[in-house]
């Protein structure tokens, strides 16, 4: 029976359409995956119906026994994923996990390090119209114009110069290995604390493939839901010594109730995470991104730092004659969705940069390698050489259909049968 259907047409329409573009079209937003039937099935589980405000064993309200023991599984799955002392499951987001460390580390005003949002930093690390831009003074570093890695000697130099309480290292759009050891050693130097947020590239960490800031950092945070491949959310890992602090700015610090929805999809998620499988997966994501750019490149296009380390590129699409909104626009008319991005030292603007940011997460959870890039390179390449041409967009359109159907959807049976 479907429930929504039946009881919200409207709601269940969208819906259907949504399940029908994500079978159909190629999802290459970097951020973007597939969660497993099962991690949707704990998200969509009565677990959302409880309130549970505290933490297992210490609740402000009756009835947690179960969602205790579906918290304790998530937390010391989380811990033993990425070899931590502590982990809180409760962020609602990423953005959630950020702000409550912001709020255990420092004070309103103290000085804090943070990758440029232009050179592939997150809002979140010191963005003016964010919180952490409202209540802290952030000082951005960058990446070295002539290789687009980031520029440890100006990280060094902005905190001999400004002391900061809180270096934070991981990005949004950073195509290379993040070498938290460097920044360790820089934040010791000054006695900073390092945060290190690992959203993008946590499935890659936990898989063994990316070296784990958890052994440097005092405090780390990620999303759950991208290359990690969870249910939307945010998690906290850190040292001991943090554990207090970091709880209580969670909740009550700047939370309720926990969607215990989410944290048992969040286990599963871990519990997925810690399987041989999955490390297979993260492998086959960075091949994947690797054959993907080869073909780009082959291409004629040009890729930001020349290549990629991890889950993402950033692909300058100016040497076409076109920005990142055309390119944007020109793919999304294929059945490919990418989303425009800055490059460092961009000269366009952030409504129309020269980039798009292209990752190979979701398409990899769908069972595609990287014979499967070659052609979707192919495409690419293509559809930007003609970003006017609309029979030539739509001529792709139907080649990426046909693929998708050879490719199903890990979860979108489920949607479509059960919800
Ligand atoms: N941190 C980084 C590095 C991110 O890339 C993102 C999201 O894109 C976030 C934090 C915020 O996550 P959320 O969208 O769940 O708030």
């Amino acid at each position: 029976m479907n429930f929504i259907e039946a009881n919200d047409p409207d709601v269940w329409a969208a819906i259907a359409s949504e399940i029908e573009r994500q079978q159909d079209g190629l999802e290459m937003i970097a951020s973007e995956n597939y969660t497993s039937p099962a991690v949707m099935q704990a998200a969509g589980s009565v677990l959302t119906n409880k309130y549970a405000e505290g933490y297992p064993g210490r609740r402000y309200y009756g009835g947690c026994e179960h969602v205790d023991v579906v918290e304790t599984l998530a937390r010391d799955r989380a811990k033993e994923l990425f070899g931590a002392e502590f982990a809180n499951v409760q962020p609602h987001s990423g953005a959630q996990a950020n702000t409550a460390v912001f709020l255990a580390l420092l004070e309103p005003g103290d000085c804090v390090l943070g990758l440029d949002l232009a050179h592939g930093g997150h809002l979140t690390h010191g963005m003016k119209l964010n919180i952490s831009g409202m209540l802290y003074d952030f000082h951005g570093y960058q990446t070295r114009k002539e290789d687009c890695r980031i520029d440890f000697d100006q990280v060094a130099q902005l905190a001999r110069e400004h002391k900061p309480k809180l270096i934070i290292a991981g990005a949004s759009a950073y195509p290379r290995e993040m070498d938290h050891p460097k920044f360790k050693e820089i934040a010791d130097e000054v006695g900073a604390k390092l945060m290190v947020d690992m959203a993008h590239y946590a499935g890659l960490v936990a898989a063994g493939l990316h070296n784990n800031p958890v052994e440097v950092a005092d405090v780390v945070t990620t999303t759950t839901h991208k290359t990690l491949r969870g249910p939307r959310g945010g998690l906290i890992l850190a040292k001991k010594d943090f554990a207090k602090v970091l709880n209580s700015r969670v909740f009550p610090g700047t939370q309720g109730g926990p969607l215990m929805h989410v944290i048992a999809g969040k286990a599963v998620c871990f519990g997925e995470a810690l399987k041989p499988e999955f490390r297979t997966y993260a492998q086959n994501v960075i091949d994947n991104a690797q054959a993907l750019a080869d073909s780009l490149l082959a291409g004629g296009l040009s890729l930001v730092s020349g290549g990629t380390d991890n889950h993402l590129m950033l692909v300058d699409v100016t040497p076409f004659g076109i920005g990142g909104k055309t390119a944007e626009t020109a793919l999304d008319a294929c059945g490919i969705t990418v989303n425009m991005n800055m490059i460092p030292f961009d000269e366009r603007k952030p409504m129309d940069p020269s980039g798009i940011r292209i990752g190979t997460p979701a398409l990899t959870t769908r069972g595609m390698g990287q014979a499967e890039m070659k052609t979707i390179g192919g495409w690419i390449v293509e559809a930007l050489q003609k970003a006017d041409d609309a029979a030539a967009h739509e001529n792709i359109r139907q080649q990426v259909k046909s693929l998708c159907k050879e490719f199903p959807v890990p979860a979108a049976a489920l949607a479509a049968d059960e919800t």
